[in-house]
């Protein structure tokens, strides 16, 4: 058995929200009570309009804020362009890069997320690197390769790339109520926290963590939280109400 240390539960709201879901924000603070603090840390990845007054009213809360992408660049002409440096000016202190929606719609490839975790590192935030099979991956039995793929073309391997967070989401599990076995979600995981020790170094870092996500909800997040080698979860759809969020959280199993 490993250790279990305090659970790391991350919620992307993705492209949901308008300022008056701050009051959700609102309510997962004040439900963070000691228990919980105990048990895990909490961030929540609003969309990029909302993350400055999100962090503005996260102060003094303990819940951390969070951004969903970021550019690779601290400035210049990039029209429409965010960089890890102006989230950070606004109270983020973590950022998704490489989720599977991005690596779909946007073309992102594997060079491209390893770019935006250095550049999240550059300013001083801790990236959320998402890797994860499609589903014909996973019929074909190629769900190891392809994480270790994405892992080798996405994790900067370097002395300076920590702290560091991945997330296992298969492409399959996101928003389709599907998620893999309890075996299989062990497997992957340990196999992502022996590749991690290979790319960086295998010193026992709390400051590396591998997170499931894929259709985690109240009434699955205690089992797959207490399973070895998951560190925490990454929650899309059951992150939007602060009573959903707030029973993972509390799903979490106390650190030994
Ligand atoms: C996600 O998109 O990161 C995710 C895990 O979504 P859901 O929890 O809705 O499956």
């Amino acid at each position: 058995m490993t250790a279990k240390p305090r659970s790391l539960i991350v919620g992307n709201w993705k492209m949901n929200g308008l300022r008056r879901s701050l009051a959700e924000i609102a309510q997962i603070a004040q439900g963070y009570d000691a228990k919980l603090r105990r048990d895990c840390e909490l961030i929540v990845c609003p969309p990029v309009t909302l993350v400055y007054l999100a962090a503005k009213d996260a102060v003094g809360s303990r819940i951390a804020i969070g951004a969903q992408d970021c550019h690779i660049e601290a400035s210049g002409a990039f029209t429409g362009e965010i960089s890890a440096e102006m989230l950070a000016d606004c109270g983020a202190t973590t950022v998704i890069v490489g989720h599977s929606e991005r690596r779909s719609y946007n073309a992102e490839t594997d060079g491209d997320v390893k770019s935006k975790a250095l550049a999240a590192l550059r300013a001083g935030l801790m990236p959320i690197i998402c890797v994860g099979e499609t589903n014909s991956d996973r019929e074909g039995g190629h769900t190891i390769a392809v994480i270790k793929r994405q892992l080798a073309g996405s994790v900067p391997g370097s002395a300076d790339s920590e702290p560091i967070v991945v997330a296992y989401e298969p492409v399959w599990a996101i928003g389709t109520g599907l998620t893999p076995t309890h075996a299989d979600i062990v497997e992957v995981h340990r196999f992502i926290h022996r590749e991690l020790n290979a790319l960086l170094g295998s010193h026992a870092s709390p400051l590396r963590r591998v997170l499931y996500g894929g259709s985690v909800k109240p009434s699955n997040a205690k089992d797959i939280l207490a399973l070895e080698y998951v560190d925490g979860a990454l929650i899309g759809g059951a992150s939007l109400k602060a009573e959903d969020f707030l029973a993972i959280a509390r799903a979490a199993p106390a650190p030994r």
